[in-house]
């Protein structure tokens, strides 16, 4: 079988025993892989001189040629793609943009982004592209122990959203009963079909799943635990990465099996994804695409070594619709090579921010995703929700930083000041930042099923 008729073979192998869905490229030594996508990255570049307008000029304006490269290290000669520059070829030639590379009457699907930042950028995906994507997804899921016969419970918002509908076409892939309920029925909905569908696992981002769980006594008169849920995951926000919102999520479900995701709309298939050890998140589609790390503030490349920080970059090895090449995902990354006792050989990695919201508190790099998981670590004093206070738009912040932080039912913010006074010298411990903390009364924070707010401007 050749390296592209390969994934469609839906079974990898029928025993849902396996540990990994594709234990070929789940399990390829680095070495392997790196050969692999040389491969691949030269069959992607040959394809996008030929096939996109939008890659023709880049290649024609770096003198690059896709036949010249002989090794990975080759493509830092082309510049980044942006988000900005996507929009523009989108605008010029809607509705998929100059980068569009495959013909209208190939491509099936459309997802887009959310377009808080701007204006949505549209992503097309033709048949292979769908299965790639279903292969992703699979490889992850299969790694939280969802099997045939688990009933899928997708709480993401399903309308236009990358992990809302494609979810559900990779569970049904993946041979679990997928169940498309949606954000969009808001909790009770959601929680009165997973009773009646006796669901098994759940996947929404983590402040839903615990907006659900508050919400179960209410809606079905039991705890969330009664569920008898096995498997609750997602992303999309910081939240299941934090152990102690983790153990939080636990008990109030009642499963030990809580696990991480992450990925970008514009990066399918690209995903991260915890195995059963929950120490970072693995690089799960090496094969697909190609991950690098930079200088958020230089661009330039950095070493992917253990402990490693930086924004990462990804350049698609196997895509046909919108193929892109070096694009800035603005998440900065620290990534793990250590060998994982589960045998998988994508690198790991943690999520520490984004290049665009962090802030400088007095020449101090700060960002608010790093805060709130230090208040992550006072559960359940806390929600492990928090949000930075700003004066006008950062980055510059005089110190202390102002960190809103929700109290749990039965805790009275007026009369918590120890909470207070911890949080703040946890987060100058951790942070080396002075925060001045304000505590406000539980359900204070707006729940929504997407993300929360991580900074908000309030002039004085
Ligand atoms: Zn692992």
């Amino acid at each position: 079988m050749s390296l592209n008729d390969e994934l469609y073979d839906l079974s990898h192998g029928n025993d849902p025993a396996r540990p990994y869905w594709n234990a070929a490229r789940e399990t390829m030594p680095p070495d392997a892989m790196r050969a692999v996508q040389l491969e691949k990255l030269k069959s992607q570049l040959a394809y996008l001189e030929t096939h996109s307008v939008f890659y023709q000029k880049k290649f024609r304006e770096a003198g690059f040629r896709a036949g010249d490269v002989a090794s990975i290290e080759d493509l830092a000669a082309l510049p980044f793609t942006t988000k900005a520059e996507l929009r523009e070829s989108q605008q010029e030639a809607p509705p998929f943009g100059l980068h569009q590379a495959a013909a209208m009457n190939r491509i099936v699907r459309t997802t887009a982004t959310s377009g808080t930042s701007g204006h949505p950028v549209y992503q097309a995906y033709t048949r292979k592209d769908v299965a790639r994507r279903s292969e992703s997804v699979c490889r992850g899921f299969w790694g939280y122990g969802i099997r045939p016969g688990d009933r899928v419970v997708n709480g993401f918002a399903l309308s236009m959203f990358s992990a809302g509908l494609p979810f559900n076409v990779a569970i049904e892939h993946l041979g679990a009963v997928s169940v498309p309920a949606g954000a969009e029925r808001k909790a009770e909905g959601v929680l009165k079909i997973m009773r009646d569908i006796r669901a098994t696992a759940l996947v929404s981002t983590p402040s839903f799943a615990s907006y659900l769980a508050e919400k179960a006594p209410e809606v079905l008169g039991c705890e969330a635990s009664a569920l008898g849920l096995r498997v609750v995951c997602g992303g999309g926000e910081s939240g299941f990465e934090i152990p102690s919102f983790r153990r939080e999520m636990e008990r109030v479900w009642g499963t030990p099996h809580v696990y991480d995701w992450a990925s970008a709309s514009d990066a399918h298939p690209n995903v991260f994804a915890h195995c059963h050890v929950r120490e970072g998140k693995h690089h799960l589609t090496p094969d697909l695409v190609l991950v690098e790390l930079i200088d958020p503030a230089t661009g330039e490349l950095r070493e992917m070594v253990d402990g490693a920080e930086g924004e990462y970059i990804f350049t698609h090895l196997d895509r046909e619709a919108c193929p892109l090449l070096r694009y800035r995902t603005g998440d900065v990354l620290r990534i793990r090579t250590t060998p994982c006792e589960c045998g998988r050989t994508g690198f790991r990695m943690d999520i520490i921010g984004r290049s665009d919201d962090m802030l400088i508190v007095r020449g101090i790099n700060v960002y608010p995703a790093a805060v709130v998981s230090v208040v992550g670590e006072f559960l359940p004093r806390t929600t492990g929700k928090a949000q930075i206070v700003l004066r006008d738009k950062g980055p510059k912040v005089q110190p202390p930083l102002h960190v809103r932080v929700e109290c749990n039912d039965g805790i009275d913010p007026g009369s918590a000041s120890d909470l207070q006074g911890a949080i703040e010298r946890k987060i100058r411990a951790d942070l080396t930042v002075a925060a001045r903390v304000e505590l406000v009364r539980f359900g204070a924070f707006e729940r929504t099923a997407t993300k929360t707010k991580l900074i908000t401007v309030e002039p004085a």
